[in-house]
Formats: structure tokens, sequence, C-alpha cells
């Protein structure tokens, strides 16, 4: 099997599929209050398009792991059958979710039937007020009835993803850790990353990792555990474990050396990294009839090109256009 190698040696076996670029919610950190021009439906891959790559990706590339994001996931229509055509591919991938959480309790069932083996659920607050605020819809009661039917649907472990803003929901570090402990839920903290679509990311409301430590230690022994490998997550066991606690800090404590990640867009391009100002259009080799040795030469292309880290520090940094929502989280 062809393995996805860059020029620094960095094998890539997780691939992130966005399925849309809509949303529900309007997180101030990831899209304006109006939303954005969402992709044209003719340029949306279909599930067939999906499936083709997505079967190559595994058959011959060496994707090991598919996560499935968005946008928000849950909007894509016929999101169980998708997963179900997934998890029949062979060498079978691990199927994982990341989702706002809204409308799981009606499909979270159906997605585990269906082959979904892991899911990451996004909450940043637990007040009411601050839930409305932060993502402009008055919905916090439907995350958190999703986040129990994810784990009655046996996707456990269940894991949380928190975005801690400076002044907004800064002071609920630890609430969230104490809710997500009393419901063997698995917290992780993400640094905010410059990828709004509004191109107000201000590192000074930004918290970094070592407040987030901080004010965790505040009540807790934290022991960093070993053994990270290619995982974004620094894990830390809480008061001797066997309770868990990530932090992701892509800004701070950059783990591009390691990194093992592609992604594939809702329009079929191909980014190698989240910071990528390049894409490959696999749609337009797709649609033009491309062979499937074809998509595959050019898909270990664009993996070749990557660059060795995402450079937020270098004063040349420029965001990339297209905004976390259309990328895929
Ligand atoms: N809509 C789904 C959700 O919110 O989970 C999936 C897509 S969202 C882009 C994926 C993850 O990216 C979420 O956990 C979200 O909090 C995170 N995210 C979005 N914008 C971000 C930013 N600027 N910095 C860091 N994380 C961000
Ligand atoms: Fe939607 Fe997820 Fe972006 Fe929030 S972070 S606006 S839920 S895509």
């Amino acid at each position: 099997m062809a393995a996805l190698v860059d020029r620094y040696g960095r094998v890539h076996t997780d691939l992130r599929v966005s399925l849309t670029d809509k949303c529900n919610l309007r997180c101030t950190y990831c899209m304006p209050p109006e939303g954005l021009d969402w992709l044209p439906s003719p340029e949306l891959l279909t599930d067939d398009e999906m499936e083709r790559l997505v079967a190559l990706a595994v058959r011959e590339l060496g994707i090991r792991s598919v996560r499935l994001t968005g946008g928000e996931p849950l909007l894509r229509r016929g999101l169980v059958d998708l997963v179900g055509r997934f998890a029949a591919l062979r060498p079978r991938p691990q199927l994982s979710l990341t989702t706002n959480g809204l409308g799981l309790v009606r499909n979270a069932s159906a997605l585990a039937d269906a082959g979904l083996d892991r899911i990451n659920v996004s909450l940043d607050t637990l007040r009411r007020t601050t839930f409305a605020e932060l993502t402009r819809r008055d919905r916090l009661d439907d995350v958190l009835a999703g986040l129990a039917a994810a784990q009655a649907a046996g996707l456990n472990p269940v894991k949380v993803n928190t975005v801690l803003m400076r002044g907004l929901n800064d002071d609920e570090a630890l609430d969230l850790l104490h809710y997500c402990l009393d419901h063997d839920l698995s917290l992780r903290f993400i640094e905010q990353m410059p990828l709004d679509a509004q191109h107000g990311w201000d590192r000074q409301l930004m918290l970094t990792a070592d407040e987030i430590l901080e004010r965790l230690g505040a009540e807790h022994t934290l022991v960093a555990q070993p053994g990270r490998g290619s995982a974004p997550a620094e894990t830390f066991l809480v008061d001797g474990g066997p309770a868990v606690v990530g932090v992701i800090a892509s800004v701070t404590r950059p783990f591009c050396a390691a990194c093992d990640r592609v992604r594939l867009t809702a329009d079929g391009q191909l980014r190698n990294c989240l910071f990528a100002r390049e894409e490959s259009d696999l749609r337009g080799a797709l649609r033009s009839g491309a062979t499937d040795a074809e998509i595959v030469a050019r898909w270990q292309a664009a993996l070749a090109g990557k660059r060795a880290g995402h450079g937020i520090d270098d004063p040349s940094f420029l965001q990339p256009d297209r905004p976390m929502s259309a990328i895929g989280g």
C-alpha cells in the first residue's frame, strides 16, 4: 500500500472529511452572526463521490481513521447511510464524528448502529445565557440532551471539546471539568485558533494551555500522561485518575512535527493542513473521469508539499481564506 508520506517523513493515517459547510449555530470564534455564503449544492461531493474517495484513502493510501465533521455534520442528509457505507469499507476505518450535538437525540443510536465508533460534542459553557451569547442560539439544553443520547447509544467515552475565551467563558474551566467528571465525559480544551470567517482572532483573548492548566490546577492534581504519539491533545490524569483531561494547544505548543492528518472539504478539495493556503482539487479530477491511480497520485503529490508547520507565529503568517467551518475542524 502506498502511504501518504510528506518530505519530513510524516505518515498520514487520519482523514477528516467535512460533510457540509452549513451550520445551525453561529459560534463567535467560527462564524459571523449572519452565517456565510454556503457552498452551492452542485459543488458538494455526492455520497457516491465521497465513498469513492474515502475507499481509495483506506485501500490505497493507508488512512486508518476517518472523522466526519463540518460545518455541522448532522445537517448532512443521509448521514446515517453514509456512515454505514464508510463502515463497510475494507480495511474498515475507525469512524468518528465531531458535532455541536443539536439533533443528536434523534439519531445517536442510528449512527452507532450504522458503525460510528466515537463522537466528540462541542460544549463551551454550562450557562444558558453564555451559550446564547457565544453561539447566538438558545440551545444549551439540546446539546446536553445530545450528550446523554450519545452515551445511551454506547458511543463511550463521549468526548467534549471546549474553547475558552477571555471574559466570556474562561471562568468556567473548573465547572466544565466537574460536569464532565460527574457525567463520565472526557473533556478536552482547545486553544482558540485564527480560523474564524471574520478574521477577528485576537491572541490576547485566547486562553493559553498554561492558563487553562493553572485554573484546573487550583483544585486538582494533574499529572501529564506519557505516550502522546500523534494525538493533538496532551492528556493529564486528574487526581490520580482514572479520569483524564486533555488540552489541545495548537497555538502555544504546536504539534505539527507529529501531524498525521489530512482534510477533505465538502466540495472535494484536499487540504494538507488546517492552515494550508493551497488545495488540491479532487472533485475536478473525479468529475473529469480520473482513474483511481490518477486520484491516488494527486493525493500523494498534495501531501508531499505539506509545510513543516502552521507558522502562526511567523511575521508572514496569513490566515487561510477558508474558515474552519468550511475546512472541517
Ligand atoms: N459543528 C461541529 C462542532 O462545532 O463540533 C463540527 C465542526 S467545528 C468547526 C469543529 C471543532 O472546531 C469544534 O469543537 C469547535 O469548537 C472548534 N473550533 C471552531 N472554530 C475554532 C477556532 N477558531 N479555534 C479553535 N477551535 C475552533
Ligand atoms: Fe457551527 Fe461548529 Fe462553527 Fe460552532 S464551531 S458555528 S457549531 S461549525
